[in-house]
């Protein structure tokens, strides 16, 4: 029934703005395809149960807490707060468990919303391909538009089922995951606030969890004295609950972060590896380069000796100069930073084209 209505409510005739059709209405019919359908009915289940979730975990949070408060009153105010491990802190922890819990309750409760309202799941559902497009012909009576309207939607929801199948079979519940996941994201790219609401949780949601993973490790030192053991217990049952559940949540995300940290040491040694090995042969290059170079300083008075002119850069040479002779011949000598940067790319000299690297240095 609800479906009917919305398919009714997506009908609408709109301007055909092809030029030279100007002022011809087209009869059209506009209707999400059925995958869209599920997946936002998946979408919506997910984030009803997460919004129960998070308001049954702020519940608790707030029962305990104000329990504590009225039970123990004042005799909190005297505790003693400077070990970061004792019943206090985890007290602070609450406070700030039950804080996400809300956000995270508004955050989902705002999502649903955001789906339920008309305009924004048509805009969805246009971004994300998933909206069928009818033109219907005119002169269609009622029970022949119907008619053709349902042929026409069997046969565009069979054409986007396969379409997402060209990646290979994929089932169908996996379909529709992918759906309400593709859902969100386009939701969350319109909404911006709530964009930065939903990330901040999920921020603080992993300092909570690994707050709380290592409260939960820690043992207490049975030195102190602990007046308030009863809720000291009951409070370890909020975070174990809260903490268990928050793994099971982000399991995914957890064994990817793990993998990432497993694999970053090994990633980084090999890179690092690399550039010494780099390191290494550029200097072992250079050192070649060096050895194989006589180098003076160029004086006018030498100018009967060789070539004025540098070959590679074309340039005459002035006093002072630093000047690189090659082993081939005394007067295959060019500028001293000229010769490096060739000798980088290239083994030969670039006036007679023997290997400077091999010729022995009887020259010199
Ligand atoms: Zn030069
Ligand atoms: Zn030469």
């Amino acid at each position: 029934m609800q479906n009917q209505i919305d398919q009714g409510l997506l009908q609408e005739h709109e301007q055909n703005n092809v030029e030279g059709m100007e002022n011809e209405y087209v009869d059209k019919h506009k209707q999400p395809t059925q995958i869209f359908e599920m997946g936002k009915e998946y979408f919506k289940q997910c984030h009803q149960l997460l919004a129960i979730y998070t308001a049954l975990k702020f519940i608790a949070a707030i029962t305990l807490i104000t329990l504590r408060e009225t039970i123990y009153g004042d005799e909190i105010l005297q505790k003693n707060y400077h070990e970061i491990f004792n019943d206090a802190y985890l007290v602070f922890w609450m406070y700030i468990s039950c804080a996400h819990s809300l956000f995270a309750f508004i955050y989902y409760i705002q999502l649903l919303m955001k789906i339920d309202n008309e305009v924004k799941c048509t805009q969805v559902v246009e971004e994300i391909g998933q909206m069928i497009v009818i033109e219907i012909p005119e002169g269609y009576t009622n029970q022949e538009r119907e008619a053709f309207i349902n042929d026409q939607v069997q046969i565009q929801n069979q054409e986007m089922i396969q379409r997402l199948e060209i990646d290979g079979q994929i089932e169908e519940s996996r379909r529709i995951s992918l759906i309400a996941t593709e859902i969100k994201k386009t939701l969350l790219q319109n909404e911006r606030p709530l964009n930065i609401l939903g990330k901040g949780c999920f921020v603080l949601f992993q300092f909570i969890q690994l707050w709380g993973l290592i409260f939960y490790f820690h043992k207490k030192s049975t030195t102190e004295s602990n007046e308030d053991l009863k809720f000291y217990s009951l409070y370890k049952g909020y975070l174990f609950s809260v903490v268990f559940m928050g793994i099971y949540q982000y399991l995914e995300i957890y064994i990817i972060t793990l993998l990432v940290l497993i694999f970053l040491p090994i990633l980084l040694f090999y890179s690092l590896y690399d550039w010494i090995k780099n390191y290494c042969q550029k200097r072992r290059e250079r050192r070649r380069i060096d050895d194989s170079l006589k180098e003076s300083m160029y004086s006018l008075q030498e100018t009967a000796e060789g070539e004025n002119e540098c070959a590679i850069c074309m340039n005459q040479y002035e006093e002072k100069d630093k000047i690189a002779i090659l082993p081939c011949s005394n007067k295959h000598r060019f500028h001293s930073t000229c010769v490096r940067s060739w000798l980088e790319i290239n083994s030969k000299c670039p006036l007679c084209r023997s290997d400077v690297f091999t010729l022995p240095d009887e020259i010199f």
